[in-house]
């Protein structure tokens, strides 16, 4: 496996298909590592060794399995809290049972972090939901603690202090955050910037990925995804920012959009931008 330069450019992407054109195709690109989304309904028996074979064939560094999970939609703001990650207590049992499922594949490839939407956490501590998903974090860390790994948080849909707080709270040595600047401006949880003073410390992979606010007069509604540098993160200042504070890790591109055209070509766009920047 290639030993990666600081601030690495990566790429987010998806398994489902063949692993082995997954990832020349991803290669292609012009990278040698990134992040690995596994879809909720992947069937994951079996499928760790082709993983691992293909990762070895094409010399592909992973740094972080992200598990997702059947039932989620992020049609909206209200949508995303009753169906994403550890919130929605109808499927917390099976969800924390597939969380340590992705653990042990993202172990049989020798990956040492996993990363999930954990949804958003409610402000007050004292509410059930929150004591519940701490709890489950914490069982979650300790699993992945067992594989070596590390455990990270998705960034933006609670607001940095609110984020910071439950990780003490958790404390975990072994729970991180995966920071994504855009998703804080789509949420409307605060300045991605303003945001790296609080939580940076815990920063062990990162999310190049665009987007504006939500609009105003559309209450509950997202912001838009943008293409790297056309929305509001300010992504020179998001990657100045990221070397301000003394970040390492990979810097993986994350584009959402259906057409798979049309997001390859914005990742090849996006790649090229931050070749500039870093
Ligand atoms: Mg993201």
């Amino acid at each position: 496996m290639p030993d990666l330069e600081p601030l690495e450019i990566g790429v987010m992407f998806w398994a489902g298909g063949d692993p082995l054109e997954t990832i020349r195709e991803v290669k292609s690109l012009g990278v040698r590592c990134g992040q690995l989304g596994i879809p909720g309904e992947m069937e994951l028996d079996g499928a760790a060794q082709a993983w691992k074979q293909a990762l070895e064939a094409e010399q592909f560094r992973l740094v972080t399995v992200f598990a997702a999970y059947r039932g989620e939609s992020y049609a909206d703001i209200p949508t995303v809290q009753r169906t994403v990650g550890f919130i929605p207590p109808a499927t917390r049992q099976e969800r924390e049972e597939r969380t340590y499922a992705v653990s042990d594949f993202a172990a049989r490839l020798g990956v040492p972090s996993i990363a999930t939407h954990i949804g958003f956490i409610p402000e007050d501590p004292s509410h059930p939901d929150y004591v519940a998903v701490r709890d489950m974090v914490r069982r979650v860390c300790d699993y992945a603690a067992r594989h070596g790994q590390t455990f990270a948080l998705e960034t933006g849909q609670e607001p940095a202090r609110v984020l910071r707080r439950f990780i003490e709270d958790v404390d975990r040595p072994n729970l991180k955050v995966n920071f994504d600047p855009a998703n804080m401006i789509m949420y409307g949880s605060g300045d991605p910037i303003e945001a790296l003073d609080i939580v940076g410390p815990w920063v062990i992979s990162v999310h190049c990925k665009d987007g504006e606010w939500p609009a105003k007069d559309r209450p509950g509604a997202l912001g838009v995804e943008k293409r790297l540098g056309e929305g509001a993160v300010g992504i020179e200042r998001f990657i100045q920012k990221l070397k301000a504070i003394g970040y390492r890790g990979t810097l993986n591109i994350e584009r959402e959009i259906e057409d798979r055209h049309q997001r390859l070509a914005d990742i090849r766009d996006a790649i090229e931008l931050l070749r500039k920047l870093r």
